[in-house]
């Protein structure tokens, strides 16, 4: 690679427990493709998720946005070339940060229905938090890429909602919040998902490709691949 690497702006801390997984494969990514001692040029801004996570329960989208918009300016302040929202669920007010920057805005779901694609998986069951499994601007995203989207029933949704919140962002790592994740998967299956999005960013952590059956796409990873793509310039 003879140009610089692009500077990558991360707003994180959504939880904290996911920003370390895109920090850490990130560079190894990074390291794999360029070799030597390259590392990856980031700036991450993490926010208190306590604040977050309230105004999410309180549907309070407007201050998230307003608090989202400031972060990537931040981040671009400093520099950065591209801007990355670690975490699914504030993909709600994707559209409010991209118009907000100068510079491109890499979007979780679009990478997630490469995968989907390239695995050869047009319908896709999808776990997340109720704001991503019940609100439309997750699933629509995926439908715009000829996804079929479907998701858990009303009390399975509560479990993987609550797993993530009380669990997962808390770095918590359960063996029965794994055994009813699974569960929940395989019911999916059987109603013809033949891919599960791992559509939150901590159940990575929880769950892996070695436990099911059924290609597991986790989000993290997808997201991941596709910033490493921008800073290579792929
Ligand atoms: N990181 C999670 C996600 O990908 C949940 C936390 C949040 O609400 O941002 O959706």
């Amino acid at each position: 690679m003879t140009s610089k690497p692009v500077r990558i702006g991360i707003i994180g801390g959504m939880s904290w427990q996911s920003t370390q997984s895109y920090y850490q494969q990130i560079n190894q990514q990074v390291s794999e493709r360029l070799g030597g001692l390259h590392s990856a040029d980031l700036l991450i801004h993490s926010v208190d998720f306590q604040q977050i996570s309230q105004w999410q329960h309180d549907n309070r989208w407007d201050a998230l946005a307003e608090t989202l918009c400031d972060s990537a300016s931040l981040l671009c302040q400093g520099g950065a070339q591209a801007i990355v929202i670690a975490t699914n669920t504030m993909h709600k007010v994707a559209a409010e940060v991209a118009r907000a920057i100068p510079v491109p805005l890499i979007h979780i779901a679009d990478a997630t229905a490469k995968r989907c694609h390239q695995v050869g998986s047009l319908k896709v069951g999808l776990l997340g938090t109720r704001f991503t499994m019940e609100q439309p601007f997750y699933r629509e995203r995926l439908a715009s890429h000829q996804l079929e989207v479907i998701v858990p029933d009303d009390i399975e949704r509560d479990a993987v909602h609550n797993i993530i919140y009380d669990e997962l962002c808390k770095g918590v790592i359960n063996d029965a919040s794994k055994k009813r994740y699974l569960e929940i998967i395989q019911r999916l299956q059987a109603q013809g998902a033949k891919a599960i999005v791992l559509g939150c960013t901590e159940i990575g952590l929880l769950v892996k490709q070695e436990h099911s059956s059924v290609p597991l796409i986790d989000t993290t990873a997808e997201h991941v691949a596709a910033i490493v793509d921008r800073i290579c310039q792929k």
